[in-house]
């Protein structure tokens, strides 16, 4: 109960996006970080004997106040028209700011700026391009460079020059350090990131190799046989027809023979184009090996089925190939096609289907044998 409660608070506070979670997230840990630094500057001040003064309520309504706009930026989902929504930059400069001030703030305790603002500048090792970082660390040394100088030559009972120089070369020296050590971290993941692309692409490509036909793009015989494996297995479960036809190109040898391969090719490419604007968008056409396609017909009785292989043959046969030198080619196609009968295997209907399409080379060819 109390659980539930606790997770739709962290709803309400986070809101359901997985990548916005993620931003308010780590926004949430600047902000607590903000508020313990925020009670330890209270403490400083406390134990160097300064005043709680209006300085230090300003301190507070800043750093606390920029803090919740940068919340309300990124939760009402307005950050989002920038290149980085989590603000990261926005948020670390800004960070940088209240230590800056909480230093001039903090007088015998103020070395405790030193460790917060490195804490800061790891903030950015998750999301800065390494110029960012530089960027950064250069402007957090210059903000400090002036609210030393400033303090000194204010306050220099409580910030001694010499002491505040000290500091500063201190800075100087880490800074840039951190910038260093940000940048190379950028510079791996945006590696990583890279290489995660081109083996998601390298993935894709193999996917497309081993289940599409190389010269025709269609699928191939092993994806074909995995779509034909599926539609007997949806058959079972919620009884349907489908139907299975073997298409042969006829006399495709004389076109080799007579024009060469290439031609052959184009060919092949041609009927595979025509023959898929002939079928209906969810029945497959696929080849089978050399100058042999399949076609699946899925959740299909027999009439549709006749009607749908017999459009292929006349639409093929009425094709006028170009295969170069202003010369063109007809072809024609013979198809055996039945329909899956129940308890049979697919390879009785295949072989169904292969004799059927001999007894229309036999009869002839250009023509649908059914059975
Ligand atoms: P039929 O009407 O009896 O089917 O005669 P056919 O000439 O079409 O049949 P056959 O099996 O004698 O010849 C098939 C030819 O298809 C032989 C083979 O070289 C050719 N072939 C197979 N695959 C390809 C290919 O990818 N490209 C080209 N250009 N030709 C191919
Ligand atoms: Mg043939
Ligand atoms: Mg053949």
């Amino acid at each position: 109960m109390a659980m539930s409660h606790l997770r739709r608070l962290g709803d309400l506070w986070l809101g359901s996006e997985p990548a916005q979670r993620l931003r308010l997230r780590q926004t949430s840990l600047a902000m607590a970080l903000m508020g313990i630094s925020a009670v330890m500057l209270y403490y400083a001040v406390d134990v160097s004997g300064r005043e709680f003064g209006p300085l230090l309520w300003a301190w507070t309504g800043y750093s606390l106040g920029g803090m919740a706009l940068i919340y309300a930026a990124i939760r009402s989902g307005w950050s989002r028209r920038f290149t980085d929504p989590s603000l990261t930059s926005v948020q670390i400069a800004f960070a940088i700011s209240c230590a800056a001030l909480g230093y001039a703030q903090a007088g015998l305790l103020r070395g405790g700026a030193f460790p917060v603002l490195t804490l800061i500048l790891m903030f950015g090792m998750f999301q800065l391009r390494a110029r960012s970082a530089y960027v950064l660390s250069f402007f957090a040394l210059a903000l400090f460079a002036i609210v030393m100088g400033t303090m000194a030559w204010l306050q220099p009972a409580a910030y001694p020059p010499e002491v505040e120089f000290g500091h500063f070369v201190m800075l100087a020296c880490m800074l840039p350090a951190v910038a260093v050590l940000t940048a190379r971290l950028s510079r791996i993941r945006r590696r990583l990131s890279e290489q995660r692309e081109e083996l998601a692409r390298a993935l894709a490509q193999l996917q497309a190799i081993a289940t599409r036909d190389e010269l025709t793009g269609l699928p191939n015989r092993r994806q074909v046989q995995a779509l034909m494996d599926q539609e007997l297995l949806r058959s079972l479960r919620h009884p349907h027809d489908f139907c299975i036809a073997l298409v042969d190109l006829d006399h495709f040898k004389r076109v080799n023979d007579e024009h060469g391969h290439a031609a052959g090719d184009a060919v092949l490419r041609a009927f595979a184009q025509g023959g898929q604007t002939a079928m209906r968008g969810t029945d497959v056409l696929a080849r089978w090996g050399g100058e042999e396609f399949l076609v699946l017909l899925p959740d299909t009785a027999m009439p549709p089925a006749v009607a749908g292989m017999e459009r292929l043959r006349q639409q093929t046969a009425a094709l006028r190939i170009d295969i170069g030198d202003d010369k063109q080619v007809a072809i024609t196609v013979s198809i055996g096609l039945t329909g899956h009968r129940r308890g049979d295997t697919l390879a009785q209907t295949l072989e169904r289907a292969d004799r059927l399409l001999y007894k229309a080379k036999a009869e002839g060819r250009n023509r649908t044998c059914i059975d």
